[in-house]
This record gives structure tokens, sequence and C-alpha cells, in this order.
């Protein structure tokens, strides 16, 4: 499995379906693992590396959102702490979730040694900024609807790094399987966080990841640019310059994505 990033304090996964990132970071007592995904191999790969650095540590899996891509492994490990946001509960269609993971592993004939099933979340995000202390480590959760309704983020302090779930990612425009209005002001929270802080790594659900605040500037600035030609599309009537797609690596597959995303905003 390819390794964007391993040092002493973290590991950055990356798998062959989509460029899907999981991250473990590895802490005096304790380790968290984030969104593990997605190949057969690629989870024993990823439970092999934790098995390595865990001893006596505890295990906590922060899980940005429901889509099946980042809840997929959860059940491949043993853990002692699952945090994820309440909307992951409340609000998300937990039945279109389960449905939407068994038709992808169906559709290439997936087979698993281990149980799929929903998550069960021991600790859940009501609010930004809500703190979760493990030891002296702290994790910071906030809520980031609009790609999907359930969607959060967390910043991982004092190591400064930002797991932002499926946002400010290189290789894809934005997916708006929730709302616009919603996307536009998690953005902005983003867009503040990286202004004010110094964030070590700033890491997505898909593709690399990003060191310096320019670079994730750069992105947000890009998403907004999309979500405005988008906007002219849907509410104005403007042709899209499909053009605009050749800013990213799979641009056929960016325009699945953005036909979806107008769908979504007119239905
Ligand atoms: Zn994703």
């Amino acid at each position: 499995m390819k390794i964007q990033l391993e040092t002493k304090d973290i590991i950055i996964f990356e798998s062959s379906l989509y460029r899907t990132t999981s991250t473990l970071i590895d802490t005096e007592n304790t380790l968290f693992l984030v969104d593990p995904n997605y190949l057969p191999l690629e989870l024993e790969f990823i439970q092999q590396k934790v098995k390595e650095r865990r001893g006596s540590k505890k295990l906590v899996l922060l899980i940005t959102h429901a889509d099946y891509d980042h809840i997929i492994g959860v059940n491949a490990f043993d853990y002692d702490a699952l945090i994820t946001t309440e909307t992951f509960l409340t609000k998300r269609d937990i039945e279109k979730a389960l449905y939407d993971l068994e038709a992808f592993e169906q559709s290439f004939y997936i087979h698993r040694d281990f149980e799929l099933s929903y998550p069960v979340p021991t600790n859940l995000i009501k609010k930004n900024n809500q703190e979760f202390l493990f030891n002296s480590i702290s994790v910071h959760g906030f809520l980031a609807p609009g790609h999907t309704i359930d969607s959060g983020f967390f910043i991982i302090k004092p190591l400064n790094i930002l797991i932002a779930g499926d946002y400010l990612i290189d290789i894809e425009i934005p997916m708006i399987d929730d709302n616009l209005k919603d996307y536009k002001n998690t953005l902005d929270l983003f867009e503040n966080l990286i202004e004010n802080e110094d964030f070590s790594l700033v890491i997505s659900g898909h593709g690399d990841y990003a060191k310096s605040k320019e670079t994730v500037l750069k992105r947000i600035a890009l998403d907004k640019e999309y979500l405005k030609l988008l906007e002219e599309n849907v509410y104005q009537k403007q042709p899209f310059d499909l053009e605009f797609l050749k800013n990213f690596p799979n641009p056929i597959e960016m325009k699945a994505i953005h036909l979806r995303n107008v769908k979504n905003l007119v239905r």
C-alpha cells in the first residue's frame, strides 16, 4: 500500500481507490486512526502498522463522515473509542449509507473477513471546537456539513494536525451531497482557521496532504471558483465551462460529480 508520509508521529496511508487516505497518529499513550480504508489487503497493511505501534496504547478511531469509503474499515479494528459527529447518528440516512456501502462492495465482488455494519460511536461532536482529552493530547472536533450532512473534522493538539475529511482536496471539485449554503459556510470556517492558525499538516480524505498555508488557501480559492461557476450554471443558466475541470487529474469523473452537484442543487 502506498504511504504518503511516515514519521515517528504519523503515517498517512493512501488507497489505490480514489486515493482515499487513512491517517495514523502515534502519541505517547494513544493511537488515533482516521477513516481506515479501503481494499482488504490495504486494511491488513494498516492493521499490521497499528499492531507494530500499539503496545499498551489505546486505539481511538476518528471518523469524518458516513460515506462508505470512510466507514468501511471500522470493524477491522479493536478500538477503545470512536469519535464522530452527533449528526452521524441523528441526521444521516443510516439505511441509505449502509446500502451505498453494500452496493459499492458488491459492484466489485469484494469479500471481507469481517462483518459490515454502521459504526457505533462512543463520543459525539455536538458543537464546534469541542475538546476530547486523551492524556496530554487533545482532539478538537468540528461540525462541517455541506459535503454530507454529518461531515466533521478534527484538529489534534499539540501536534497541530488538521484532519479535514472530504474538504480541501487537491484532486477533486467540491462534492455537494448535502447543501451548497452549508458547504460555503464550512469552507469559510476552514479559511478562517487556516489564516489564523499554523498547522503542521492538513490532511484531506483524498489526494495529497498539504504543509503550507498557501497551498491550502489556493485549494480553497479554486473550490470557491468552482462553486461560483456551479451557481451561475444552475441559477443563471449560464453554460458550464468544462475546461475548468482540467484543473483536476480526472476530468471525466469530475464531470460526473459536477452533474450530480447540479442535480442536488435543483432538487
Ligand atoms: Zn470520501
